[in-house]
């Protein structure tokens, strides 16, 4: 049976049974004002989905060492931190020493993150990128910790490669932690809640053309608190089964802009350019390039492993006394506490192989509606 993933929290966060563990009673969580007319804004991105997972690959091209970082899938901004530093790696193997400067392509979460990676090692760094926030595929994430969130077919997801990925998510989730308590609050931890009508254990369907994906969370599920069952006198929605758990959220907006303001203070420089093809590389002056361009590496490396799977974020107005998220199982649909809106993602039918970045305004309506049937 295929598995459609949940947009957010990862399989992990049905599993059952789990331990009951820090969950104390708490007041009654507000009300989200689930109402169209809240709309403020409709955002489209690609996750840029590759059936072997992220390409982590030093090449030579055209006189230049290009080292690839692209194709994290749903899992960019979770992965971002740990997948830097095996970019860096294979910078420092090159023989490129600190104090050079290297050039690197793509201001999204991995660009960002490669360049923040990178000048910390000593290395100066040029940012090229056709886009930058908030034209980013990465500024219309949802902004869960979803390291597992299509991110390799099952087929593909050898036993070495599992591994690799569990240190890589470990890593990440660190440096994500070193960015608690600032006062725009680019990471934060939510509480949250799941619910269901009709229990955790069936499998969702999957998605037309959707491969199966792995089942990675259980690997670091000692990462997070263990989320319970509550009963209907635990939570005030209109749901038979909810459970609750406890999440690491980021604020998009505000991650981006302190990433950008730290790599602006640090010497770097952001400079708009395409790359319309390989050989575009040679055009650079530095003689290393990490190619950060996510879903436009599917047409500038003509890479047949990618796919691309649309994705639409709409935003509410804010509702600061909302700080919990709320995902509605059956419809695969997330409402966020982000301090920039109330953040309300849904899945399509046909998001997978899609790059069409048209709003469909009827499709966040949908998704506003249902989490309305829950209050
Ligand atoms: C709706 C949605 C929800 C998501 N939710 C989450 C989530 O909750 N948690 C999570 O971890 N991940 C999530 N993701 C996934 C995450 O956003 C992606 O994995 C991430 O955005 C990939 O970042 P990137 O930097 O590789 O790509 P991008 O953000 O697309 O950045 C690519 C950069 O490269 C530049 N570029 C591209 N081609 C060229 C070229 N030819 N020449 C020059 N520059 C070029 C672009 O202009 C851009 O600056 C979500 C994605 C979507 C779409």
């Amino acid at each position: 049976m295929k598995r459609r993933q949940l947009l957010a929290a990862g399989s992990a966060t049905l599993a059952l049974p789990v331990p009951a563990m820090d969950f104390a009673p708490r007041p009654a969580p507000a009300a989200i004002r689930a109402s169209i007319d809240r709309i403020i804004d409709i955002a489209v991105g690609i996750r840029p989905f590759r059936a072997h997972g992220p390409r982590l690959q030093a090449q030579h091209l055209h006189g230049k060492t290009v080292v690839h970082h692209y194709g994290h899938g749903g899992s960019g901004w979770s992965l971002s931190w740990g997948s830097a530093q095996r970019a860096l790696a294979l910078v420092q193997a090159s023989g490129v020493r600190p104090g050079e400067r290297i050039a690197v392509i793509g201001c999204g979460a991995i660009g960002l993150t490669t360049a923040r990676t990178a000048q910390q090692a000593g290395y100066r760094v040029r940012l090229y990128a056709k886009d930058r926030p908030p034209r980013v595929h990465s500024s219309a994430a949802t902004g869960l910790w979803t390291p597992d969130s299509r991110l390799i077919a099952q087929a593909h997801a050898t036993d070495a490669w599992v591994s690799g990925w569990e240190a890589m998510a470990r890593d990440s989730f660190k440096v994500h932690q070193s960015y608690l308590g600032l006062p725009s609050g680019p990471v934060e931890w939510h509480d949250g809640y799941v619910v269901s009508d009709d229990g955790f254990d069936s499998a969702l369907p999957g998605h037309a053309g959707e491969p199966d994906y792995p089942d990675l969370y259980d690997r670091i599920a000692d990462l997070r608190p263990a989320g319970r069952a509550l009963s209907p006198a635990e939570h005030p929605f209109r749901s038979p089964h909810v459970r609750r758990f406890t999440q690491l959220v980021f604020n998009i907006p505000a991650y981006q802009r302190l990433l950008l303001d730290d790599f602006a203070r640090d010497g770097g420089e952001l400079v708009q350019r395409e790359l319309r093809s390989p050989r575009d590389f040679a055009r650079l002056p530095e003689r290393l390039i990490v190619n950060c361009t996510g879903d436009g590496a599917r047409t500038l490396c003509a890479d047949a492993d990618m796919t691309p799977v649309r994705g639409q974020t709409a935003r509410l107005i804010p509702q600061p006394e909302v700080d919990y998220a709320l995902i509605y199982r059956a419809h695969n649909c997330v409402a966020l506490p982000r301090r920039d809106g109330l953040l309300v993602a849904a899945m399509g039918e046909h998001d997978f192989g899609s790059s069409d970045l048209r709003p469909d305004r009827q499709q966040s309506e949908d998704a506003v509606r249902r989490l309305a049937s829950l209050f």
